[in-house]
C-alpha cells in the first residue's frame, strides 16, 4: 500500500526519527501544523504503513528511560481520554490510594519528563509521586512495586514486592500475591 507523502508528512515524519516518543503538541508548535493535523497525519501514515511502530524508528527500546507516574485527577477522570494521546504513556491503571492513576511513561531523558509533568498538568492530571524503573519483566505478567503503596484488591495489605494485575471491566486490580489474584477472579469475576 502506498499514499502520497506530502511536505507536511516529511517534516513530521523528520521530527519523529529523531524523537520517536514527541509529543504531537510539541511537533505542532516545532512544525506551526495545528495539533489535530499532527495526529491525523500520524495516523494516517501509521494505516498505510509508513509509520511502522515507534521502537523500529528509533532504534534500541532499551535506551528509553522508564518511570511509574502515580497522580490524581482534579476533576474526577473526565480528562482520562487525553491520557491516551500522549505518546510517551505506555500503559494507564485505575487505583486506589494516594492518586487515583498510575501511568507506565517511556521517555529519552529527563528534559522529556519534565515536558510531559507540565502536559499533565494542563489536563489537570497532579503528579504526586515518580518511580524510576528499574526492571521491567514482562514475561511473569508483573512490575516491580519498589516503594510505592498500592494496596492488594483482594487481602487489602500493600504490596511490598511484585504487583499482579488483573485486568477488569473497571480497571486494572492489583494483588500481592497470584493466590491473593485467583481469589479476586473467583469471587468476583466468576460468580458475577
Ligand atoms: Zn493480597
Amino acid at each position: 500500500m502506498s499514499i502520497k507523502l506530502d511536505e507536511i508528512d516529511i517534516k513530521i515524519l523528520n521530527i519523529l526519527k529523531g524523537k520517536a516518543r514527541i509529543s504531537n503538541r510539541k511537533i505542532a508548535s516545532m512544525t506551526g501544523i495545528s495539533v489535530p493535523t499532527v495526529g491525523e497525519r500520524i495516523k494516517r501514515m501509521e494505516i498505510n504503513g509508513i509509520i511502522k511502530g515507534y521502537t523500529v524508528i528509533v532504534g534500541d527500546e532499551s535506551d528509553l528511560l522508564e518511570f511509574l507516574i502515580i497522580g490524581k485527577w482534579i476533576d474526577g477522570r473526565k480528562n482520562g481520554v487525553k491520557l491516551e494521546k500522549i505518546k510517551v504513556i505506555d500503559e494507564k491503571y485505575t487505583v486506589t490510594g494516594k492518586g487515583d492513576t498510575i501511568i507506565s511513561v517511556k521517555i529519552n531523558n529527563k528534559e522529556e519528563l519534565g515536558d510531559l509533568i507540565e502536559e499533565l498538568n494542563k489536563i489537570k492530571f497532579i503528579v504526586i509521586d515518580i518511580y524510576p524503573v528499574i526492571s521491567h519483566n514482562t514475561n511473569v505478567k508483573s512490575i516491580t512495586a519498589g516503594r510505592m503503596s498500592i494496596k492488594c484488591s483482594y487481602c487489602d495489605n500493600n504490596i511490598t514486592g511484585n504487583v499482579f494485575k488483573l485486568k477488569t471491566v473497571n480497571g486494572t486490580r492489583f494483588f500481592c500475591c497470584n493466590t491473593c489474584r485467583e481469589g479476586y477472579i473467583a469471587r468476583y469475576i466468576e460468580k458475577k
